[in-house]
């Protein structure tokens, strides 16, 4: 059988539509390296073959008939944070391992109007909250580079299982660097949007001021041809927005010459792993002989991001996870002797500790003596960082630096120092809180581990960013790698 799994989206997609590739022989292509692959990584946390045959038998008509989209045919996973109507949707936590949800989120029922085949569901630290994927209840995902290696976090397994090509593309959600930080640590490309252009309609909540949906790929031109399908108003979520929208394959071919690059100051500082540094100075020099300039820039209140993240973060989760009682749904302790007891040990049970930190945490954040103080200026320091970002980008088109200071840790290594596995997220975070986008793409290894370079883009410039990556990524190769084993 041909080595489908080395093609990209796009290529996959014009096979199918050319009629040279069945969507049932795709989806089987997958289903059988899932199986034979997935035992030693745990990047699913559910597989569900039948109704991926099912789907990829009704995209095989609609490919016979003529009315296929770009994307029909096509198997993806989505991250298990994406309630998906019918299939377990777990979110990582012991708390929802029992939930089949009755409804589809609106990412998933895009991609399903697309065409697109659901192969599974992807591992993920416990309600999104870890950079590591160790917080699952489903144990810990391994990086396809090398095993003893985190595959970073929250969405881990949908990075991990991109890597090991064990599905061509699949979706995350990053609330603080949660597409970005596992795309640099297993070399894919991940993009997340500007806050409100993808729908949180059934996306299970953990940030809802932070929390964004995107496409994690193979190459920029993939995420571009997922993000046409997840972009979009949704009435349903009352921070969507509602603008008129670009092809995002359209511009993507165009030439870079004359980009002002900003390099900010406080991104290649001491915390920085020097190997990783070096991979992306050789990005940068790249990107000079495409035709950029490179501008060093400053973003003063780059300190605060992770300690505002960290007040504001958890301040929203111990409200949006208050919904978890051992009532209304999600998971309920055996034999409690009253209310009180049903609640808090259905809570204590079904939550793992990292959650619970968190819900302490911004439970306190939040309480009524420490609210002005933690919480109110929490949100007054997140004006500075977006000030930052607006001044910024006066002077320059797109920023660049690393999407994370270190290549992937070894398992257990910061499981239990809570603040250093913070830090991981040190260059993410801050565009979370301004509501940017960005994107981690690859650009080399160290010692065998890929390397991330983040390229952060004015509001709704996802079309510039999948512009300035897709050059890139016509001059490398960095993308095509796939780990040995998985070939
Ligand atoms: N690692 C960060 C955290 O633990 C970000 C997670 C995310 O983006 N979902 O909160």
């Amino acid at each position: 059988m041909t080595d489908f799994y080395r093609m990209t989206l796009a290529e996959l997609s014009a096979m199918l539509q050319a009629g040279e590739l069945s969507s049932t022989d795709l989806t089987e292509h997958y289903l059988s390296r899932i199986s034979q692959h997935d035992a030693g990584l745990n990047s699913f946390i559910t597989v569900v073959e039948d109704q991926a045959m099912a789907q990829a038998a009704e995209a095989d008509r609609a490919l016979q008939n003529g009315d296929a989209g770009p994307l029909t045919g096509i198997p993806i996973a989505h991250k298990d944070i994406f309630c998906s109507r019918g299939i377990r949707t777990s979110c990582g936590s012991k708390m929802l391992d029992g939930f089949i949800s009755p409804y589809d989120a609106t990412v998933v029922s895009n991609f399903k109007q697309a065409g697109v085949i659901t192969l599974g569901k992807t591992n993920m630290d416990e309600f999104a909250m870890g950079s590591s994927n160790e917080t699952s209840f489903y144990g810990p995902v391994r990086n396809p580079w090398n095993t003893d290696a985190v595959p970073g976090g929250s969405s881990g397994g949908s990075a991990a299982a991109v890597a090991s090509r064990l599905a061509p593309a699949a979706t995350g959600t990053d609330t603080g660097g949660s597409i970005r930080q596992p795309a640099a640590l297993c070399g894919i490309t991940g993009l997340k949007p500007t806050y409100g252009l993808v729908s949180r309609y059934g996306m299970i909540a953990f940030a809802s001021s932070l929390d964004q949906g995107g496409p994690m790929a193979q190459t920029a031109e993939d995420c571009a041809m997922m993000l046409n399908v997840m972009a979009g108003f949704d009435h349903r979520d009352s921070t969507s927005i509602e603008i008129e929208l670009p092809d995002y394959s359209a511009g993507i071919d165009q030439s870079i010459s004359g980009l002002r690059i900003g390099l900010p100051r406080e991104y290649f500082d001491e915390g920085l792993d020097p190997g990783v540094k070096a991979v992306i100075q050789a990005a940068l020099e790249q990107y000079r002989d495409l035709g950029a300039e490179l501008v060093e820039i400053d973003l003063p209140n780059s300190g605060l991001s992770v300690p505002v993240y960290y007040v504001v973060a958890p301040a929203e989760c111990s409200a949006n996870l208050s919904r978890f009682d051992g009532v209304r749904y999600g998971y309920r302790c055996e034999n409690p002797s009253d209310l009180n007891d049903l609640y808090t040990r259905s809570r204590g049970e079904g939550f793992g500790a990292e959650v619970k930190r968190r819900i302490m945490v911004g439970t306190y954040a939040l309480s009524a003596g420490y609210y002005d103080a933690y919480y109110l200026k929490a949100q007054q320091c997140r004006h500075l960082i977006s000030d930052d970002f607006r001044e910024a980008f006066k002077n320059v088109d797109v920023i660049m630096g690393p999407a994370s200071p270190e290549t992937a840790f070894n398992l257990g290594e910061k499981a239990e120092d809570p603040v250093s596995m913070y830090l991981s997220d040190i260059y993410t975070i801050a565009v979370n809180l301004a509501g940017l986008p960005g994107m981690s793409i690859p650009a080399g290894f160290v010692d065998g581990k890929p390397v991330g370079l983040q390229i952060i883009g004015n509001y709704f410039e996802e079309s510039r960013l999948l512009n300035v990556a897709h050059k890139y990524q016509q001059q490398t190769d960095w993308h095509r790698q796939i780990p040995e084993d998985y070939t």
